[in-house]
């Protein structure tokens, strides 16, 4: 695949890459400009300037001038320009996806299937545009009261880079469709995606400055972004650490945020399970966009009872997955995003055999001249995991399954809950109160029985603890991008008739 075919005159990447601002593409940066890299072969593929505070502060007034506009249009227009961008999805599913593939390494198969899933968040939004939105409260006669939604105004969107289309969709679709404008500050590893869906919202309709694309690193040009007095929300998806970054600085302007961060999402395997199912599972739910999924099964649970069995299973599902290059149409696992996360993967797996841990499978680069460059981990099996180790409480982010055992219910839960983290949690048993007691005692926002994901556009991705605040999708994650006006209308004789 030759990297330079995504960038042609006609494509919606044109010629270059750029941020887009007030629909147009500019080129000026501030500081080192950001390298963009193919995870697959360690290929250069564009340098993406950065922006200064100057040309966020640019973005964000273009912004609050379309945002005027677009405000006003009824849910009905706003659909319709919706309806436009999910059309033009389906067109350039191939492009955006090559460019997905690209810059971020997933199959082009899984990254086509990532714009099928933006597709979905737009849909959603667009359902919206017969939601009520608002209410009319029983006062004193001759008076009103209405309590209703309006936009927030201008929406700072920040994104991380496993999901560079997916993601972008499921912020800027329900924002937009509540009425607001968007300022987008992609990942420093895939600012490419978000360009091109920049330039495809623009020939779908969407109005100038409505939806611009800052590029740049997240402590300068996301900084600049969540500082900028004129915008009035911040939503991330991202680590820990970076939610926790733009809260501080949320907190002095006092606006709201939406943090979906990390996980540590338990997979339980109760003894009574069906162990084919759960093995299957537990193996795709590991190696899922090579296991950079915030969802991702990141520490198995296995019954003591029926260990040997799962394990059996789990080691077949494993074998038959081969790392093959992303263009490759039979590819299911590509390399890791970047260098800097294949290092933290190796230094957590090789710390977890350090501690004791079995390594049974995989534990760095595969064999084979194809994976000699590029960020290529092989799938990788940890037997022996206990509670003490590092692996069993941090996020590893990569396609290492770790399988450790349990002896009761509440041992399970207990440790299962012991985790910062809580975003989801997977629970395979046949047993109904087994499976009621685990929804009401496991602490995460979001669980799965007996499947495996992905969450769908009317859920609600929510995560507690140290996975975030606030939330994406359905009805909940709507909301986020409203606030509320009440207003009291006098119109009765005592009000002057
Ligand atoms: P990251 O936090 O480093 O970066 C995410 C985004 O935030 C990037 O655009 C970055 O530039 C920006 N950013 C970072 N610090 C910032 C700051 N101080 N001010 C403004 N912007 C800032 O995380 P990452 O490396 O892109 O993603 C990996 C992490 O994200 C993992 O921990 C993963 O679990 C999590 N994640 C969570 C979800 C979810 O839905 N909860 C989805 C995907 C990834």
């Amino acid at each position: 695949m030759d990297v330079r075919s995504i960038f042609t005159a006609d494509s919606l990447l044109g010629a270059e890459p750029g941020h887009v601002i007030g629909g147009a593409r500019r080129t000026e940066g501030s500081g080192d400009p950001l390298p963009v890299v193919n995870p697959a072969t360690g290929e250069h593929v564009a340098n993406v300037p950065s922006a200064s505070a100057e040309l966020v502060a640019e973005a964000v007034s273009l912004a609050v001038q379309a945002q005027r506009e677009w405000g006003r249009r009824s849910h009905t227009q706003r659909a319709q320009v919706l309806r436009s961008i999910h059309t033009l999805l389906g067109e350039h599913a191939e492009e955006i996806g090559r460019i997905v593939a690209v810059e971020q390494g997933k199959p082009f198969r899984d990254a086509v299937g990532e714009i099928g899933g933006a597709q979905n968040f737009f849909e959603f939004a667009i359902s919206q545009q017969y939601r009520e939105i608002g209410e009319v409260l029983a006062t004193e006669s001759g008076e009103q009261l209405t309590v209703r939604e309006v936009p927030i105004g201008v929406v700072g969107v920040i994104l991380p880079w496993n999901f560079p289309a997916a993601i972008f969709a499921r912020k800027v679709a329900p924002a937009l469709m509540a009425g607001n404008a968007i300022v987008v500050k992609p990942s420093e590893f895939t600012p490419l995606s978000a360009m091109a869906l920049a330039e495809l919202c623009r020939r779908a309709g969407v109005p100038d400055g409505l939806v611009s694309v800052v590029c740049g690193p997240g402590r300068q040009t996301g900084a600049a972004l969540v500082d900028h007095p004129d915008v009035g929300m911040i939503t991330m998806t991202g680590s820990t650490r970076g939610g926790r970054e733009i809260m501080r600085q949320a907190a002095e302007k006092l606006i709201p945020v939406s943090l979906e961060l990390g996980g540590k999402a338990p997979f339980i395997v109760f003894p009574d399970a069906d162990l084919d199912r759960a093995a299957k599972d537990a193996v795709d739910a590991r190696l899922w966009n090579a296991g950079q999924v915030c969802t991702c099964n990141e520490i198995t649970y296995v019954h003591e009872d029926v260990r040997d069995e799962f394990l059996e299973r789990v080691r077949a599902h494993l074998r038959a997955v081969e790392p093959k290059d992303p263009f490759d149409p039979s590819s299911a696992l590509g390399p890791l995003v970047a260098d800097r996360e294949w290092n933290k993967v190796k230094s957590m797996v090789d710390r977890a055999v350090e501690q004791g841990a079995t390594l049974e499978m995989g534990g760095g680069r595969p064999e084979g001249e194809e994976f000699a460059t590029g960020n290529w981990f092989a799938p990788t099996l940890l037997t022996g995991v206990t509670a003490e180790m590092d692996i069993a409480r941090s996020e590893v982010f990569g396609p290492v399954l770790s399988l450790t055992t349990f002896a009761s219910y509440d041992e399970v839960v207990a440790r299962a809950n012991a985790t910062p983290y809580g975003l989801s949690a997977y629970v395979y048993s046949r047993n109904l109160h087994t499976v009621m007691r685990a929804l009401d005692d496991l602490e995460f926002g979001e669980i799965y029985v007996n499947k495996a994901g992905p969450e769908r556009p009317q859920g609600f991705h929510t995560g507690w603890k140290d996975s975030g605040l606030g939330g994406d999708d359905g009805v909940h994650g709507y909301e986020r991008y409203v606030r509320r006006k009440t207003a009291y209308v006098g119109y009765g004789p005592e009000y002057g008739e």
